[in-house]
């Protein structure tokens, strides 16, 4: 490694940009990293001293799980004073959540982690993976005064660098298939590329590199809906171990008012069990007590999760719930920015 040569680090964990359609089934299914580097001789122009990772089984990202979650965070702890930007390639199923629960997990980063996939394999003549991988990794070593300029879990794709915790994949056609509605895009690569200074997060003070890998699943997503039936929704807050709801409600936060749901919320609550209210709208945020039908449920104390999405929300009560915190720890940690994933 030449001194001044950036160093990257590589983490294939599977996705469509690694895929080959297999003779047999006819279906995508995720191949070794080497087929990756066949596909792309030109990542070896582009200066930077690179070398790569691949998870055993690369996985389609829609199989991903706590314990890759983990394995992500200790393989960038392990690495970290080795290299000055990581490359997390992933499928896009599930990029935004693991780029939320990374954005919780690493502790004092001072260094890029760029996630990327793409919508067609690498081998396809038409891939929109070999754009996505030469930049994701120009951006994991762009460095400034000696700085990294986006020391950020994000995620790249399609010409855009969004901060993680504040994307969402909305297309499953389109080579655009991430947006963020909250946040402004922390850099877009046109002919240059050109980065949202203001918008990105730098570290206040120097720290070392902590992971924090303790997850608590005990979490579901409960989408609210005309017609929602009270046995189902009494039976699901009664089910044992259950620890954290992501209410998933109308608008600005809103619920039906009907006795019942309340009398299942409060039950839930005071036996510990902790609500998150996150908007079905991807525009907008929770704005409790604006409406009549959102005013009990801050009463019977469901936090807001203001402008949150729903990917960064379940992965932060998973994440706190982990922690050794009390419920109103975890509440007041729910309703405060701890990775840029909400307003402040
Ligand atoms: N199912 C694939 C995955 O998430 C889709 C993709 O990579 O775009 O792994």
């Amino acid at each position: 490694m030449g001194t001044n040569q950036q160093s990257i680090l590589i983490i294939y964990t599977g996705g469509t940009i690694g895929m080959r359609e297999d003779p047999k089934t006819k279906t995508l299914t995720p191949m070794n990293f080497k087929l990756i580097q066949e596909e792309i001789p030109e990542l070896y122009k582009l200066g930077f001293y690179i070398e790569s990772i691949t998870f055993d089984p690369p996985i389609d990202s829609a199989n991903m799980t706590p314990e890759i979650w983990i394995k992500l965070a200790t393989t960038i702890k392990e690495n970290y004073s080795h290299y000055d930007g990581f490359v997390i390639l992933h499928g896009t199923d599930t990029m935004a959540y693991s780029a939320s629960m990374l954005s919780y997990m690493l502790e004092n980063l001072d260094k890029p982690v760029i996630m990327t996939g793409s919508q067609l394999p690498i081998g396809i003549l038409r891939t929109d993976g070999k754009e996505n991988i030469i930049t994701a990794i120009q951006i994991a070593a762009a460095r400034e005064g000696g700085k990294a300029i986006v020391p950020e879990v994000c995620i790249y794709f399609s010409s855009h660098l969004f901060r993680g915790n504040r994307t969402t994949k909305e297309d499953s056609q389109q080579f655009a298939a991430f947006t963020s509605h909250h946040y402004s895009k922390l850099a877009v690569a046109g002919v240059d590329i050109k980065y949202n200074y203001p918008m990105i997060n730098y570290p206040k003070s120097k720290g070392i590199l902590n992971i924090n890998t303790a997850i608590n699943d005990n979490v579901i997503v409960l989408k609210i809906f005309p017609g929602i039936n009270r046995k189902y929704f009494e039976l699901i807050l009664a089910l044992p171990e259950l620890k954290g709801v992501i209410l998933e409600s109308y608008g600005s936060g809103n619920m039906p008012t009907f006795p019942w749901i309340f009398e299942a919320i409060r039950l839930a609550t005071l036996s510990g069990i902790i609500f998150l209210n996150v908007s079905q709208c991807p525009g907008g945020k929770v704005k409790m007590g604006y409406y009549e039908t959102s005013r009990e449920l801050q009463e019977a104390g469901v936090v807001s999760g203001k402008d949150i999405t729903v990917e960064a929300a379940v992965t932060k009560l998973m994440f706190l719930l982990g922690q050794e915190l009390s419920v109103a720890q975890i509440k007041a940690y729910l309703s405060q920015n701890i990775s840029g994933e909400i307003e402040t």
